[in-house]
């Protein structure tokens, strides 16, 4: 069993459980609204010494412990949100890729030099990125590791400091990866973990004056929940997606089937940019479920731990009923399922439907399951619209061999971010991350999010 706490003051815990097996893997501490005030107030003592390179030098042999410690990332995380070990192990290969870029790019934050006339006299003004101060940095349960690393790391790169707060529904993977933080060296002010349920700890973590910025990712309506308690504080959001893969009728559909399943089914499912809806052209659409079915018949599904097992659980068996819950209304409106459909506690089938109409909760909502869903459409209008048609607006994919086409669908969808040959779940360190819409606000990414991280200050001098 896994106890983790970095402040724990309050000695009450709750449990973390497995969806698999629904057994207790862990405990963390459960954390009051004074332990949160303590946490921040620890935080806020960070003095700002680290230098460039003292902080280079910690994410980097972070990052090569981590990778040492592969194994036991990717078992933890496994064991607390049912994700397949294939999934969690890539995880852990993101989140040492987010360190190696972020203790590079912590060497290099740099400002601009601007000779300016401003009266009659010349001048010379440049400016600094300095750190926005304390951050809040609020995960969610997907990928605990990676979300948790793609928040600590650039704000350390920026040499902020953190008050982390994982999801309730699975914060061991997190309080691991902090430990490791503080074991190569990061000063214990600059980072404090605080566990526990939202009600009893979101509301300080959010208000609290001396938190400079909260940067979020989960859903849309805790989002906008966030939004309204934090008063003037700087934002970064990365809220939910409701992601499109368009089939045009010219595309491989092999490879179209491929992309399909991979992103479709990639951590169960519960992916932001994982694809929620396959539009996909009449005339080619016979063929192309033909092969989605096939490939999706081909996953392994069921226990997380054996390497076998393609999709693993969803987070809680209560997801799972939702995602079910969602398919049958979905049928009801005319879908049919084609595979899949079948729940087992918390772990839900990879499921192909098809005749999936675009006002169905399961692809008008964001699904965060292993569901793929086809929407067949006439043409590429009636695709961009159906695409554009949700609250969301994160991430696209296009499968075409036509460039102009998917050119002219890149200029016409509001999202983040547009792949060609690839789904929407396309992810380097090195680009820009975040949505459109209710999709969120600000950009992450490492370079991306430490601009988000500093502020400018701009000194001018006679020149
Ligand atoms: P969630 O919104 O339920 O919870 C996310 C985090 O917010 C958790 O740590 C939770 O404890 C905390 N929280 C909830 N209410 C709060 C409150 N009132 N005050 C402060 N904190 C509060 O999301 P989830 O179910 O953990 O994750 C799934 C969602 O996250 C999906 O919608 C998914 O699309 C989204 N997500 C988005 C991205 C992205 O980068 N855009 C990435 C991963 C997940």
């Amino acid at each position: 069993m896994f106890v983790g706490t970095i402040l724990n003051r309050s000695g009450q815990f709750f449990e973390v459980k497995n969806p698999y097996k629904v057994e207790v893997v862990g405990l963390a501490s459960r954390d009051s609204h004074y332990d949160a005030e303590y946490a921040i107030k620890v935080a806020k003592t960070y003095d700002h010494r680290l230098s460039s390179t003292d902080r280079s030098k910690v994410l980097r042999n972070t990052a090569e412990e981590l990778l040492k410690k592969k194994e036991d990332f990717a078992l933890l995380a496994t064991q607390e949100t049912g994700i397949c070990i294939k999934d969690t192990r890539n995880e852990v290969d993101r989140a040492y890729q987010n360190l190696v870029v972020a203790s590079e790019e912590a060497k290099r934050i740099g400002g601009d030099c601007l000779p300016i006339v401003a009266g009659q006299t010349t001048k010379l003004a440049w400016t600094l990125r300095e750190p926005v101060g304390l951050v809040c940095a609020i995960t969610p349960f997907n990928r605990p590791l990676n979300q948790t690393v793609v928040k600590v790391a650039p704000a350390i790169a920026a040499n902020n400091s953190v008050v982390l707060k994982p999801s309730e529904k699975a914060p061991l993977t997190a309080l691991a990866f902090a430990n490791l933080l503080i074991k190569n060296g990061l000063p214990e002010s600059m980072l404090t973990v605080v566990t526990g349920y939202p009600h009893d700890i979101g509301e300080i973590l959010l208000s609290h004056p001396l938190i400079d910025m909260v940067t979020f990712t989960g859903g849309v309506s805790t989002g906008e929940r966030i939004v309204q308690q934090t008063g003037l504080k700087k934002l970064l959001l990365e809220l939910g997606g409701n992601d499109p893969l368009i089939v045009l009728d010219d595309a491989d559909l092999e490879k179209a089937a491929k992309i399909a399943t991979e992103g479709a089914f990639v951590t169960s499912g519960q992916s932001c940019r994982g694809i929620k809806r396959i539009i996909v052209m009449k005339d080619i659409a016979d063929q192309f479920v033909i092969r989605l079915v096939r490939e999706t018949e081909g996953k392994k599904w069921g226990d997380p731990l054996d390497p076998e097992t393609d999709v693993g659980t969803v987070i809680d068996e209560e997801a799972a009923i939702n995602i079910e819950n969602r398919c049958m209304d979905a049928v009801k409106d005319g879908a049919k399922i084609l595979c899949g459909g079948e729940r087992r506690g918390a772990a839900f089938s990879p499921t192909v439907l098809d005749y999936v109409q675009p006002t169905s909760t399961l692809v008008a909502c964001e699904t965060f399951g292993p569901v793929a869903p086809v929407i067949r459409v006439d043409n590429v209008s009636e695709a961009i619209e159906i695409a554009n048609g949700t609250v969301y607006g994160l991430q696209a994919g296009v499968v075409t061999r036509d460039f102009e086409n998917f050119l002219y669908i890149a200029k016409n969808l509001r999202v983040g971010g547009v792949g060609l040959m690839e789904g929407p779940n396309f992810d380097s360190p090195f680009i820009p991350f975040g949505g459109v819409k209710k999709s969120g606000i600000g950009r992450e990414g490492i370079r991306y999010a430490i601009g988000e991280m500093t502020v400018t200050k701009t000194v001018v001098v006679p020149w």
